[in-house]
């Protein structure tokens, strides 16, 4: 590693270069966006490495994305060599993985376990809840495990709430009275305890287990949790405002801040940490201002109290920004002013004022995107613009469709983040269930999904019963399989088609052990064995034909997987597709795209591009209806307009629609009050008043006459929509009334998250 301290420090100023040196327990670097957090947390592990002597191994370098950990990987590289290959640069998720495939054992997790995403646990608690007869459609799998999220963010155990809300239930228990309809507590309680159990059975975790299964693996293993002490000696997390509780006790557990040796804890350095057991240093980075992930379960204090959890902690403040103009700076801070309760900031920048923020008003959303394609087109001829360097963004996937019809008609390239992602194709997923199948033969969520995929003839008949000689046995479902002869009265029909699955996954198994094969040839066996690519192949439907296609990018994958892994394996391989998010859909950072970039906002965190246009600037789509009523939505809606603003370096454009139709119906649109935020003279409107008269003529009975059905879907919603007019609170509710339409759309788009429960 050869660096000099000069190198790494020469181009920054006083406070970043103090920030990268500093020497003590706990650092907090709180700064404003674009202020140069992300490059002094690199520039950090540089120094440690290089000045402090602390071998790779010794650090832990937490990024909120994949995306993210792979760029401070490969600046890193360019940094100190090629030693940061071999580094835990990644998400709280990735490492926890890493963790429990090397030490699960010791809480029950056999290896080669399962990642249950969103669609998975979906599934798993709706096979449950049918099971208890509870009615899927008034109790949603998506809003109960939003609710099992939320306790699982807060690390509350199925145990504790049970013993709250339903004492006398069992997990594994077949069925159970509740006691009064609608009686929620009970039953979260009771669906969160068999959920639970049955991931047990399955030997799988679902997302938010990853985290809390890793706490408690430390918490219960103290040779485990004595490893890592041992092992990590510096512990980095960039985006900190956006931990949820979980993820805070992790940091505090995986650093030892809480083990008993903490009182001989000694500075560190340049070797000196070796054989001590002390805590880790811990830094982290991030601006309070910037959290936006408090619908799943993300929790501003950990930023704010950082200084009073951890024991002589230091904060530094970084006040100068050298992402953006002043005026696209003025613009966010006046914005973000409206928030209460925060610290207020400094922020300036060396770039001067820069260009005005433009800004349009378009009579519907149609409009707005015409314009904004329009625009994007002058300044790629005008002005030389590249497309790569001009993003679009917006509050909810479901605006990109106007966007993206307009680019295609206006012919300018471009790529959307978001919406389904390749590994959630059905077919993908179909074939991913049987690799995970074959990897983990417990996971019988998986191996129930595939029973009939391709058709095969087994129906719900043939399920049910392989499913009472499973219960029956104490078993799992792949045993029941693997022991069909044994079962009795069977259709002739169905036990010869049992059988022959049987042995597709006896000799699928057999082809993935034997042989020690390679993740791509195992891809390769399951779709020529199983009959999924044949199925395709014979049908006409030009979709499956693009299907086909995303069975053979699979395969791609995985030996792409290999040559960049070595001793890749298939369960290494599964791990890859289930930790993927939308931003990793992300072009490489300096890779020129030569496409406009699509996203939302909240995808947008911790990005920067030259132009951004921030879209839909209206009451209702931005801040989203809900917001309006509370004040700690607003806020958080507040802070992405913070985050949104922040993301451009020369030039900012805000546009609004006067009517956006929502769910098959028109809406007439409020300006976002965020715009009013803005000062006047900051922005240059190339037109600042849209279709008033179109939007008091559109509320005309006659025009709108057949929506009225659906407008008292959520009608108390339009009250606190001061003075202007009940029929215009009511359609903003029947917009985003109903909780799992509202929750497709919502947020990030990474579904794998799956929150909703606070919205449903
Ligand atoms: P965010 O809050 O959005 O995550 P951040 O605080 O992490 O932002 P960075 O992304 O690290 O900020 O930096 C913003 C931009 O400023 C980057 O392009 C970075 O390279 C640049 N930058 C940061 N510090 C300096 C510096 N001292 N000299 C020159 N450029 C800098
Ligand atoms: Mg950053």
């Amino acid at each position: 590693i050869a660096r000099t301290a000069e190198e790494l420090v020469g181009d920054l100023n006083p406070q970043q270069g103090e920030a990268v040196q500093y020497q003590g327990p706990a650092l907090l670097i709180g700064a404003g966006a674009g202020s140069g957090k992300t490059r002094v947390l690199t520039r950090r592990i540089a120094w440690i490495l290089s000045q402090f002597g602390a071998w790779p191994s010794q650090i832990l370098a937490i990024t909120f994305t994949n995306k993210a950990a792979a760029e401070m990987r490969e600046r890193l590289a360019t940094l100190i060599g090629p030693v940061a290959q071999r580094m835990w640069v990644s998400t709280f998720h990735s490492a926890c993985v890493r963790i429990l495939r090397r030490d699960g054992q010791s809480i029950g997790l056999k290896s080669g376990f399962s990642i249950y995403d969103s669609a998975d646990s979906e599934r798993l608690i709706k096979i449950i809840a049918t099971e208890f007869n509870l009615d899927v459609k008034r109790y949603t799998p998506r809003s109960i495990l939003g609710k099992i999220s939320d306790l699982k963010n807060n690390l509350t155990g199925w145990q504790e709430y049970l013993a709250v809300h339903a004492p006398d239930f069992t997990p594994g228990q077949r069925g159970y009275q509740f006691g009064h309809a609608g009686d929620l507590e009970a039953i979260h309680a009771v669906l969160y305890a068999e959920y639970e159990h049955r991931l047990g059975l399955a030997n799988a975790v679902d997302f938010d287990d990853l985290i809390g299964r890793t706490v408690e693996l430390l918490r219960k293993d103290p040779q485990v949790a004595d490893y890592y002490h041992h092992r990590f000696r510096y512990i980095l997390v960039d985006e900190y405002q956006d931990t949820n509780h979980a993820q805070y006790v992790l940091v505090r557990e995986l650093a030892g801040v809480d083990a008993r040796e903490s009182a001989d804890a000694t500075p560190g350095g340049n070797g000196r940490f070796a054989g001590k057991t002390g805590p880790a240093w811990i830094t982290v980075v991030g601006d309070s201002d910037q959290s936006i992930y408090a619908f799943r379960g993300a929790d501003i204090r950990n930023i704010q109290d950082f200084e009073q959890d951890f024991p002589n902690a230091k904060t530094i403040m970084l006040e100068q920004n050298y992402r953006s103009t002043q005026t696209i700076l003025d613009a966010a801070n006046a914005v973000i002013t409206n928030n209460e309760g925060r610290k207020p900031k400094k922020l300036w920048t060396a770039m001067g004022k820069g260009e005005p923020i433009v800004g349009y008003a378009a009579d519907n959303a149609q409009q707005e995107a015409v314009w904004v394609a329009g625009e994007i087109a002058r300044l790629h001829a005008e002005e030389g613009i590249a497309y790569s360097d001009m993003a679009i963004m917006y509050r909810a996937n479901a605006q990109s469709r106007s966007l993206e019809e307009a680019l295609i008609n206006g012919g300018e390239p471009y790529q959307l983040v978001g919406g389904t992602k390749f590994y959630e194709r059905r077919e993908v997923k179909d074939a991913l269930a049987y690799l995970q199948a074959l990897v983990n033969p417990d996971d019988d969520v998986n191996l129930r999904r595939i029973l009939n995929v391709p058709k095969r003839g087994l129906g719900d008949r043939a399920e049910a019963i392989l499913l009472a000689y499973a219960r029956e046995h104490g078993a799992s479902f792949f045993y029941a399989l693997m022991h069909v002869d044994e079962i009795q009265d069977m259709p002739t029909r169905t036990a010869n088609q049992l059988r022959a699955f049987r042995d597709l996954m006896a000799s699928l198994s057999q082809f993935t052990r034997a042989h020690d094969a390679k993740p791509s040839e195992v891809v390769a066996e399951v779709l020529d064995k199983s009959g999924l690519r044949a199925d395709l192949e014979k049908s006409v439907d030009p979709q499956d034909a693009s299907r086909l296609e995303n069975l053979s990018q699979l395969q791609s994958t995985a030996a792409e997987f290999e040559q960049k892994t070595p001793d890749a394996t298939l369960a290494g391989f599964l791990e890859t597709t289930a930790l993927v998010a939308d931003s990793d859909q992300l072009p490489d950072e300096g890779e020129d795209s030569g496409k406009v970039t699509l996203m939302t906002l909240h995808t947008a965190k911790g990005l920067e591009y030259p132009v951004v246009f921030l879209t839909g600037m209206e009451q209702g789509t931005f801040p989203h209806s809900r917001a309006m009523e509370d004040i700690s939505e607003l806020s958080e809606e507040r802070r992405l307009a913070y985050v949104g603003i922040t993301r451009a370096k020369r030039r900012l454009y805000v546009t609004r629609a006067a009517v956006r139709s929502q769910w098959g119906q028109a809406s007439d649109m409020m300006p976002s009050q965020f715009l009013d935020e803005i000062p006047d003279e900051l922005i240059d409107w190339k037109r600042r008043e849209a279709g008033v008269e179109r939007m008091r003529g559109a509320w005309g009975r006659d025009e709108f006459d057949d929506d009225f059905g659906g407008w008292d879907d959520d009608f108390s919603s339009g009250a606190t929509f001061g003075g202007s007019g009940s029929s215009y609170g009511s359609s903003y509710g029947s917009s985003y009334g109903s909780g799992s339409r509202y929750g497709s759309s919502y947020g990030s788009g990474s579904s794998s998250y799956g929150s909703g429960s606070r919205y449903g």
